[in-house]
């Protein structure tokens, strides 16, 4: 808007005119000027508050230095007793949404939509802000950007798009809080729905006539709400330490935000729906955790390979333009690029990326609460580089109302430039759709199927049901097809040397699916998840970005364990099919009598059947049997003492086939039973164990969820428990951590329970009264009892280099690498002993998720470092003497000595005892004791699946999963992390298996003969 129109219509004598204008941020072109209403009141004491609270004239721009006044509307205060960003002011969610509930009463631009609950109950809202006018025909307007959202309802009509795009209202959806202890959101976005319902300045005017605001103004309501307990004992202890938020949602805390994936979350399921429900434009998530405000939706790359290229460019548009004002406002520490790197989808603003939209974060500066601190950066937080040339300072005293400030004027400013855009904006977003609907022939694949004969259709239909919660639409093939696939390329080094080895190239072939296979199109317009999905990463070692910021590959196919073919060949596209909308595996029994038989293919749907069908008595094959025609693997179930309606309404409802037999199967079986669960947390950090407790409740498996304060109290662990998982800690996790835990020697007692103070903290989770102390080494001692008594215990990745560093096993040892870098990778795993039973329903080849180890390695001598894996190819070359390569050395003056055979192994097998070791051999662990290897990692040049893995030779054939015999019980050491943001189903039967057959681990095993 022209600037001298504005400043016409809101003044009326020249002279106030020129000094109006002198005096606010001259704005480029035709551009309206970010200055408020001269002819609206404003709020003085609200206003004078805000000035109070800004601790330096430059944390404040034009657009928050004031706050307009409303006869009809009530501001902030009304709920929060003071300005937002007061110091000593925190909501609750409660509290946000009853002052988004006054604002929709009082005004007629605001509404308020209840999205759903999360795990624990609490409501989720999103609140919509706009014209009375946009309010009215939101109807209207949502229906014109469905067509731009699914350009097939318009036949991919460009013109008939532009239609909309010159008359739809773009949606711009903010998203608050997600990470709890980043408590500075919720209050910006109050007084932002305030100041967009009430302020008539031409350059808020525009934003509230051109677009619709969407606000979620706290994502993580149940962390949120723990958060403000927190905040409230620490306002009642000023001089105390309080605790650490070790708990936020239900399950994890950080990676909440890393959910984007799997969608295993209400709050990603409700974000989501919201998102694609209103066809928004934007998905602008607020964080705070870097100073003062870094746009960190453009990285540094790589970026994320299936987002669009349009998309990448609009990053880049609007957060330099972001940064552009801001710096004009005089306002340091605003900066865009920076570290991130945009290569993994699972962030939450990573909905719109993957759903045609843009993707945006925020990073601003908290202080975990609104005290008012001194705060001192480091050294490469202030520095000035290409990217920021106004950085922040180096110390300063912050506070909440700062941080309000600059979420305020980021989302504001933001605002206003895409409303400016908007045309271009929406015309992208359409392009965006049907660039995803024309992805077959342009660059594809034109479908994935997965076909109706995999092995694991329970596991197939999860995966189907995760791309569905991605708007995904699923198609089911009517009859046979078939397709082309394309020749695999032989790898370089594989090309024949000279011109006789020279073969035919590898031709293309051709596959037939079933009718009833699942077609995932990528003629839709959401195409670009499925594939981002379902397709597999690469990372290269060599690529300029050292640092990945989080996983490297996610491959959905390989983590679950099912088959996805990537189909190229459009003719796919006209198999006849129909959609589908549920989506279940085919379940029930079949045939006729009394005993029952389910074939084992590794489904953690097993497991929970093993859980609802308590009186049956179920027994494991421990052999592979046929019966009735019909083959079943190892481990495979057989079933007594069920009636057939239990059977087949569990088996139907699990999407498990049972079948009927006339008798039992001749071989040799032992009981499956429901173990008893101990899930040990500690109070260091309770992220990582989340995923498996999440894993456990939606499997319907219980637990009794204890810490390692309590592991130390209980007296007689086998009483109790027949098996104790110690999933991974993730932070703080160094063993003699979780034995000391923090210390006790200085401070007071970290509380973590309900009080009147803190009526939130505990949840359905767990409580202590001084978080301090660990497992100690009482608990150390409990658990060596506990395995020496029969029981077993479980670890992965951290806890299982603390049980070796405590010595709960022997004969494996945990190693660091010193080259290696797998961050967060899909890599191959392969069979060992298929005869354990914690590898029932496996195959030889196995994907799993691996974060750079730790290396096992093994040792057939007690306390052994164990043996790495010979690297290289020189490791038998003979020594130095007479004779070529392969002759044996003589010595001049004597006939010459044979030299014994030298025992080998391979590096997952237990190394030989040698003759000498076995004199007087009182440290050679027998071979009873020894560990069993279940599986290992592939071999070097197979350990790759997607992601990055740079020096694998390192961890390559070393063991992934162990079984390590102790006294009576066992130790299962897990290398690879088998449960993990919902994404790794396919290695959960390894951790179910082992629960299941825990009192029979010893099946199968063969032994050494010495
Ligand atoms: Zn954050």
């Amino acid at each position: 808007m022209d600037l001298r129109k504005v400043c016409a219509v809101a003044v009326n004598s020249v002279l106030l005119l020129a000094l109006f204008c002198a005096a606010v941020t001259p704005a480029a072109g035709d551009e309206t000027a970010p200055a408020r209403d001269p002819k609206q009141p404003v709020d003085e004491g609200y206003t004078a508050k805000i000035k109070k609270y800004t601790t330096q004239p430059y944390f404040i721009s034009p657009l928050v230095d004031y706050l307009p006044a409303s006869k009809n509307v009530p501001t902030p205060e009304a709920v929060l007793g003071d300005v937002a960003g007061a110091p000593g002011i925190l909501p609750y969610a409660e509290e946000v949404y009853k002052y988004m509930r006054i604002l929709e009463k009082a005004s007629p631009r605001v509404r308020v939509f209840s999205i759903g609950t999360t795990e624990e109950g609490r409501e989720m809202i999103a609140v919509e802000v706009s014209s009375e006018e946009n309010l009215k025909r939101l109807e209207e307007n949502r229906a014109r950007l469905a067509k731009l959202a699914d350009p097939r309802t318009i036949k991919l009509d460009d013109a008939e798009a532009d239609g909309s795009v010159a008359q739809a209202v773009p949606v711009y959806y903010i998203t608050g809080t997600i990470h709890s202890p980043e408590t500075g959101a919720p209050t910006a976005l109050m007084e932002l729905a305030y100041r967009l319902a009430v302020d008539e300045s031409p350059y808020i005017r525009e934003i509230r006539d051109g677009m619709i605001t969407l606000i979620t103004p706290v994502v993580e309501v149940d962390g949120r709400d723990r958060m403000v307990d927190i905040y409230k004992w620490h306002l009642a202890h000023p001089k105390d330490f309080y605790p650490p938020l070790i708990y936020w949602g239900k399950y994890v805390a950080h990676d909440n935000n890393r959910d984007a994936m799997g969608v295993t979350l209400k709050l990603t399921e409700n974000v989501l729906n919201t998102y694609v429900g209103w066809k928004a434009q934007v998905l602008h998530d607020l964080h705070e955790s870097v100073p003062y405000l870094y746009d960190n939706t453009a990285g540094d790359g790589p970026f994320n390979a299936w987002v669009d290229p349009i998309l990448t460019d609009e990053w880049e548009m609007i957060g330099w333009r972001n940064v552009s004002d801001m710096t004009k406002f005089g306002m340091p520490g605003v900066f865009t690029h920076g570290v991130f790197d945009t290569w993994s989808p699972g962030y939450l603003m990573f909905i719109a990326a993957m759903h045609n939209g843009i993707s945006r974060l925020y990073e601003t500066f908290g202080n975990a609460g609104s005290d008012t601190k001194e705060r001192t950066l480091d050294p490469e937080d202030y520095a000035r580089t290409w990217y920021r040339q106004n950085p922040p300072l180096p110390k300063t005293l912050w506070s909440q109302r700062d941080n309000n400030n600059y979420e305020e004027t980021g989302l504001l400013t933001s605002l206003h430039f895409f409303n400016e855009n908007k045309r271009l904006f929406l015309k992208n977003f359409y392009l965006k759709a049907k660039r995803s609907v024309t992805k077959p022939s342009a660059e594809g694949p034109a479908a994935y199927v997965l076909p109706a004969d995999d092995p694991r259709p329970s596991l197939q239909a999860e995966l189907l049901r995760v791309l569905q919660k991605q708007a995904v639409e699923i198609s089911r093939a009517t009859a046979a097809f078939t397709v082309a696939l394309p020749a695999k390329k032989e790898p370089k080094s594989k090309k024949p040397q000279d011109a006789n080895e020279k073969e035919a190239a590898p031709a293309p072939t051709t596959r037939e699916f079933p009718a009833g296979s699942y077609i995932v199109r990528m003629d839709q317009p959401y195409s670009r998840i499925a594939d981002a999905l379902l397709d597999y990463q690469y990372w290269s070692p060599d690529d300029p970005q050292k640092t990945p910021y989080d996983d490297t590959g996610w491959t959905f196919g390989e983590l679950f364990g099912v088959q996805v073919t990537r189909v190229t060949d459009a003719k796919v596209l006209s198999t006849s099919m129909e959609r589908v909308t549920e989506i279940h595996g085919p379940g029930g029994v079949k045939g006729d009598g009394s005993v029952f038989a389910i074939n084992n293919n590794a489904e953690p749907a097993l497991a929970t059947l093993r859980y609802r069908l308590h009186d049956a008595s179920i027994d494991a094959a421990e052999e592979p049997f046929e019966s009735g025609g019909k083959k079943f693997n190892r481990g495979s179930f057989v079933i007594r003492n069920a009636t057939r309606n239990d059977l087949d309404r569990a088996a139907a409802d699990l999407g498990l086939q049972a079948v009927a037999l006339g008798s039992a199967p001749a071989v040799k079986t032992h009981p499956v039973r429901a173990a008893r669960i101990a899930f040990v947390h500690t109070w260091l950090s309770t992220q990582t164990e989340g995923w498996w407790r999440q894993a456990l409740d939606n499997l319907g498996i219980p637990y009794d969820y204890i810490s390692t304060q309590t592991v130390a109290k209980i007296p007689d662990l086998n009483a109790k428990y027949d098996v104790i998982l110690f999933p991974p800690v993730g932070f703080f996790s160094s063993p003699t951590a979780i034995v000391n835990g923090l210390s006790t020697a200085w401070g007071n007692p970290l509380p973590w329970k309900n009080t009147p103070e803190t009526p939130n903290l505990v949840g359905k989770n767990d409580s202590t009264d001084d978080m301090r102390p660990g497992l100690g080494w009482e608990g150390v001692e409990r658990l060596q009892e506990f395995v020496h008594k029969g029981g077993v215990l479980l670890t992965a990745t951290d806890t299982s280099r603390f049980a070796l560093s405590l010595g709960l096993a022997d004969g494996v040892s945990a190693g660091s690498s010193d080259r290696m870098k797998i961050v967060g990778s899909v890599v191959g795993t392969r069979l060992v002993d298929g005869e354990s039973p914690i590898a029932y329903g496996y195959d030889e080849q196995l994907a799993a998720y691996c974060d750079d180890g730790p290396i096992f390695s093994l040792s057939s001598i007690s306390g052994g470092r164990g043996r790495r894996r010979r690297l290289g190819g020189e490791a038998h070359t003979r020594p130095t003497g007479r004779g070529t390569t392969n002759d044996p050395d003589f010595t001049v003056g004597r006939p010459t000595a044979e030299a014994p055979e030298e025992p080998e192994a391979e590096t997952w097998e237990n190394p030989p005892v040698t003759d000498e070791q076995r004199i007087n051999g009182y440290r050679v662990i027998p071979p009873t004791d020894r560990p069993r290897v279940i599986f290992r990692y592939a071999d070097t040049k197979e350990l790759l699946i997607s992601g990055l893995v740079q020096g694998g030779d390192e961890i390559a054939q070393h063991p992934a999963v162990v079984d390590v015999p102790s006294g009576n019980g066992h130790v299962v050491l897990f290398s690879i992390n088998p449960v993990y943001r919902g994404e790794t189903r396919g290695t959960y039967s390894l951790v179910l298996n082992t629960i299941l057959n825990f009192d029979s681990l010893n099946a199968g095993r063969k032994l050494a003969e010495k």
